[in-house]
């Protein structure tokens, strides 16, 4: 039977895109690569699902940078207000704990999925879950979407297959192959949301430290201005966190570049060089802090004290006053600014999402309709746009896909 729409993919957009043409009273296929629907967004926000945010419009397309104004009428057809409706009527509640970040109720991924999953079968939805589609091509009207072992036709496509971060949740960059096809380029995918590595051996000696409100710069005069503020932590090679996590998708594509990226990491976020100077004469008056070791304890975990007065040639155990002007001014400089190169990721297998994708010039924003080909549509990650941590991806991923599944003439 001829589909009126096939979606390939069964991730956040190619459920909502499923469900808004059905509930259009079109006759839907999804295929899906997994042997089950929304394996990603069962792992999303470490099992609890961050859905959405509370940003205004303006604010969330902000955060994805040059390109967030595409977003425009995705947003507007279904808003993080209209996101938290949708669930509340397919029975998933939704709360704010943070004032910032929105969860479902109960913060378990499962609920969210049961919930699609019903309204998936509600809308009677045909759903072939183990179905890897391996090319798409169109004949007059009409698009055959073949796999393996099967050909499928529709009038309409929406390929919502995601980008290629963790490939073990389905999505392995098998979108771009399929848009490629049919005459689309892509944008260079780079990994992004993930831990880096890091030049310096020392961090081994700090890990599983975390430090809160860190700022992190790009120390290279062109990119001064990507910069990222939150906790980190030090790893066995390099470092992690919410901070990094938001970092690296800048990093990326300068990796690729560059190979090595300085860095500096302000890990008194709230103190400048004169500041620490003061603060550290202040303490010494008191004579509090006998050693080296101790002063800068006063300010940073004891593993990082020690790692920074090293590095700076100081002595632990010998006091602040009487270390060298050049070692004082050094180590002043290390705890304020302290430089790391960036010296690799961990590729796509720890990459929370993928930088990169569709080319946007290549897709009508106000219907998610490719400009290339009539009656194909793209949706999510699958599309070059990528937001921070926070429910941002999520949220852009519903809202494409509610957009794509209305399927404009
Ligand atoms: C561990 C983790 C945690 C995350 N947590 C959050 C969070 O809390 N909040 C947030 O906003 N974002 C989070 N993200 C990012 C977010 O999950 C993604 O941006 C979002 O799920 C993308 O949705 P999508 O539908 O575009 O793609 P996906 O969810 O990746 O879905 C694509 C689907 O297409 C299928 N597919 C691929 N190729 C084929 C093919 N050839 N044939 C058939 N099917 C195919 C895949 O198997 C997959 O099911 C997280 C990501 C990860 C990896």
């Amino acid at each position: 039977m001829i589909k009126d729409l096939i979606v390939v993919g069964a991730g956040a957009c190619g459920l909502m895109g499923a469900i808004v043409a059905a509930r259009d009273k079109k006759r839907v296929l999804i295929l899906e690569k997994m042997p089950k629907v929304g394996v990603k967004l069962k792992a999303t926000g470490g099992g609890r699902c961050n859905l959405t945010n509370s940003l205004d419009a303006d604010s969330f397309m902000q955060s994805f940078g040059k390109s967030g104004r595409f977003m425009s009428s995705a947003l507007e057809f279904l808003s993080s207000k209209g996101l938290r409706e949708f669930f509340a009527k397919i029975g998933v509640e939704t709360d704010m704990p943070d004032g910032f970040r929105i969860f479902p109720v109960g913060h378990n991924s499962q609920t969210v999925l049961d919930a699609l999953n019903s309204e998936i079968r509600r809308l009677d939805i045909e759903v072939k879950c183990s179905c890897e589609v391996s090319k798409i091509s169109k004949e007059s009207d009409q698009f055959i979407v073949s796999s393996k072992n099967q050909e499928y036709i529709a009038k309409n496509i929406l390929l919502a297959t995601g980008g290629m971060g963790y490939p073990k949740l389905g999505s392995t960059g098998d979108g771009y192959r399929l848009a490629k096809m049919v005459g689309h380029t892509i944008k260079e995918p780079h990994p992004a949301m993930m831990p880096l590595k890091t030049k310096e051996n020392w961090v081994a000696n700090c890990r599983a430290d975390t430090i809160a409100n860190v700022t992190i710069e790009v120390d290279i005069k062109k990119y001064k201005k990507l910069k990222a503020t939150g906790d980190l932590i030090f790893t066995k090679d390099g470092i992690r966190g919410p901070v990094v996590l938001d970092f690296s998708r800048e990093i990326t594509p300068l990796l690729a570049k560059y190979k090595e990226v300085p860095i500096v990491v302000k890990l008194t976020n709230f103190l400048h060089y004169d500041e620490l100077y003061r603060d550290f004469k202040n303490k010494l008056s008191s004579g509090e802090f006998r050693t080296l070791l101790e002063l800068v304890k006063s300010v940073l975990p004891q593993s990082v004290a020690v790692e920074l007065i090293l590095l700076s040639g100081g002595r632990l155990d010998v006091p602040f006053s009487k270390q060298s002007g050049i070692i004082r001014d050094s180590l002043i400089k290390n705890i304020v600014q302290t430089p790391l190169t960036i010296v690799g990721d961990n590729g796509f297998d720890m990459a929370m999402i993928t930088r990169g994708g569709i080319n946007l010039k290549e897709v009508d924003s106000k219907s998610m309709q490719s400009r290339v080909v009539k009656n194909l549509y793209f949706c999510g990650e699958l599309l070059d746009l990528d937001g921070p941590c926070g429910g941002y991806n999520l949220q852009w991923a519903f809202s494409s896909g509610a957009l794509a599944g209305k399927l404009h003439p």
